[in-house]
């Protein structure tokens, strides 16, 4: 039996163990592709390992999404409002279904969906939420739109995920809540974010923007916080252009969230609160709903292809694929995140390690080239008018001298990744080429080195 026929049933198995890193096969060979490894390198004027392929595309649509918006147009029923039954709000009834939450509102992005969220629990002007540096702007704009203030803790530079130490470090009394980033669509460290949360008496609303049907201990995320926000923007595991949602369980702060999405007008029909209009229109809600059939499979897909290509890795100690911690029965691969270690690669620089494997046809990515506590917002917006009033000399002062986050520029500086929606649907066949591909590029660095 060699690695490629490792059975479907096996993978998932090791996926739903708890780590995907645990992928244990010893009654199979190790790999041995001693051609490959003796080839020369692409880059070097060699032969690629994968030559002329593209892969699948993204986003996905087919003749349901397409059937979906054209009924969506002829019936005229192109906002929310018009109709109990138009696609948003069955979007809204199939989204809670899947997810296992009791409610869920749906809003233009996942950035409105998260602000709309900081809103509704009530968080405001001198209020602080505490999240990740190494994030999608959209994380920290949501706190900034409330005029809140976002405080930056430092990572576990293994998960990419936030340190649950260093967030207890940054809470004071005006802390209301905690903001996890599932990133890369795996689960933060929830068991302690939640003790944490407890703790200290604070809210907790999950950036789940990446993380779609992704599951810990039995239950999806989103639904192990207070709330939790999704975005359906072209590049994630679902999507439609521009879009996000919420989904809860607390009724009350469920209407709240309606209320405040819907420029502060209750369901019914009262104006009653501060709220942006951050309605889906009904064609979102048409792609979505088009596209809801196949989420299943194609989350399955991710998890099977992120779980061969981390047993593949286990045999190079160069790259590290993204930790995941206890209690990760799944995770939404929105990437396919790993650590780059130059040391272990004899001294060559990420980069020259991104154009060997590039020109062996398979693109990896160093993402977010910086955390966002490197951002001039940081300067920008601690001078501004409504900042200086709402927050005392002394904390904006102590703010900016406790930036500082070295494990998130480390995750920057070491991070090497394959997009997911899209790679990380394609067949068995394309992820030995990656994992390959890689592994050529690994045992020919000395080549590489002299080049
Ligand atoms: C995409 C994303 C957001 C923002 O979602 P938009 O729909 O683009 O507004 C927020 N957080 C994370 C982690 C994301 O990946």
């Amino acid at each position: 039996m060699t690695r490629d026929d490792l059975t479907r049933r096996q993978f998932i198995a090791a996926a739903s163990a708890g780590s995907l890193a645990a992928v244990t096969t010893s009654d199979l060979p190790a790999y041995g592709n001693v051609t490959r490894k003796a080839s020369k390198l692409a880059l070097l004027g060699g032969d690629p390992v994968r030559k002329n392929k593209s892969w699948p595309q993204w986003p996905h649509w087919d003749e349901e999404v397409i059937d979906s918006l054209m009924k969506t147009a002829k019936s005229r029923i192109w906002c929310r409002i018009q109709s109990a039954t138009g696609t948003v709000p069955t979007f809204e009834k199939e989204y809670a279904k899947l997810m296992g939450a009791r409610f869920c509102v749906l809003t233009g992005s996942g950035t409105q969906a998260l602000h709309t969220c900081v809103e509704a629990l009530g968080i405001g002007p001198g209020d602080e939420v505490i999240t990740s540096p190494y994030t999608d702007p959209g994380t920290t704009a949501s706190i900034l739109s409330a005029r809140a203030l976002p405080v930056l803790a430092d990572l576990d530079p293994e998960s990419y995920q936030l340190d649950p130490d260093d967030v207890e470090r940054r809470i004071n009394k005006n802390t209301k809540a905690i903001m996890p980033v599932h990133m890369m669509g795996q689960p933060a460290d929830m068991d302690r974010i939640m003790a944490l949360a407890k703790k200290h008496n604070l809210k907790v609303i999950e950036d789940a923007c990446q993380a779609h049907l992704a599951e810990h201990r039995g239950r999806k995320l989103g639904t192990i916080g207070d709330l939790g926000c999704f975005s359906f923007q072209s590049s994630k595991t679902i999507a439609c252009g521009e879009g996000g949602g919420i989904i809860g369980n607390d009724e009350a702060l469920m209407d709240q969230c309606y209320t405040v999405h819907n420029h502060g007008t209750s369901r019914r029909g009262r104006t009653e609160v501060i709220g942006p209009k951050y309605r889906m229109n009904e064609f979102e809600g048409a792609v979505l709903l088009g596209q809801l059939s196949g989420v299943k499979e194609r989350f399955a897909r991710r998890n099977e292809n992120a779980a061969y290509l981390t047993y593949r890795l286990k045999d190079i100690p160069a790259l590290t694929p993204q930790k995941l911690y206890d209690g990760t029965d799944s995770g939404s691969f929105y990437l396919y995140a790993m650590s780059y270690h130059e040391e272990q690669f004899d001294g060559i620089d990420r980069a020259t390690f991104l154009k060997a494997l590039s020109a062996e046809g398979v693109g990896l990515s160093p993402y977010i080239k910086q955390g966002l506590h490197r951002e001039p917002w940081i300067d920008n917006i601690l001078d501004s008018k409504v900042y200086k009033k709402m927050y005392s000399r002394k904390r904006l002062r102590e703010y900016k001298d406790q930036l500082a986050c070295p494990n998130c520029d480390k995750v920057c500086s070491e991070m090497a990744m394959l997009w997911a929606s899209g790679p990380l649907l394609a067949g068995r066949e394309d992820m030995v080429e990656v994992a390959d591909a890689i592994e050529k590029v690994y045992e020919n660095r000395d080549a590489l080195r002299k080049a």
